[in-house]
């Protein structure tokens, strides 16, 4: 008699339960229909950043490459007239990348970032391979202001830090210590 009791019990939260979701406004999104604004933080499609003078930031500095944990990004570093080192080409084969984020971590010059677009879907797998061309865009992405040339600068064969065009003395970090 007892288990009949708590049988018929638990039938009736388990009614009450589904009576009470009636009425219940539906969370389901009717993706792709309805698009959910996603944090900026969100870690899908990546892109190459200009910096505040409209210059290329990356500085082919192979960071980026060499802490991606799946090698999926390849590049060739050059030098232009100024000295400056930039990359002639880059390639992210997003086939393999499992966008951790690592290498925008490791970007000295906030060139690289991750962005909240995600529909890259192709059927051909080799259209997931992004050339510099796909990569680049025309503004400075999350980080408005940063500057690489402005806090740290570079030697070249032309002129020490601080010393080129639009380029400022580097940040002397023993004048931050208490
Ligand atoms: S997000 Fe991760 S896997 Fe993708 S390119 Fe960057 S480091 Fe490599
Ligand atoms: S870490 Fe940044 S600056 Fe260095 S190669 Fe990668 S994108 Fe370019």
């Amino acid at each position: 008699m007892k288990s009949l009791v708590e049988a018929a019990k638990a039938l009736a939260e388990g009614f009450a339960t589904t009576f009470n979701h009636l009425f219940r406004r539906p969370v389901t999104e009717e993706y792709p229909e309805v698009h959910r604004v996603l944090p900026a933080r969100t870690r899908a499609r990546i892109v190459l950043t200009l910096d505040p003078d409209g210059e290329e930031r990356c500085v082919a500095c192979y960071l980026c490459s060499a802490v991606c944990p799946v090698s999926c990004i390849s590049m060739q570093s050059a030098e232009k007239e100024d000295g400056r080192r930039y990359a002639s080409w880059f390639r992210i084969n997003f086939a393999r990348c499992i966008y951790c984020g690592l290498c925008e971590e490791a970007c000295p010059t906030s060139a690289i970032q991750l962005t909240p677009y995600f529909e890259t879907c192709e059927r051909d797998i080799l259209r997931l391979v992004y050339e510099k061309e796909d990569l680049l865009v025309q503004h400075q992405g999350k980080d408005k202001e940063y500057n690489f040339y402005k806090v740290a600068g570079v030697v070249t064969r032309l002129a020490g830090k601080g010393e080129h065009a639009r380029e400022e003395k580097p940040v002397n970090v023993k004048t931050n210590l208490p």
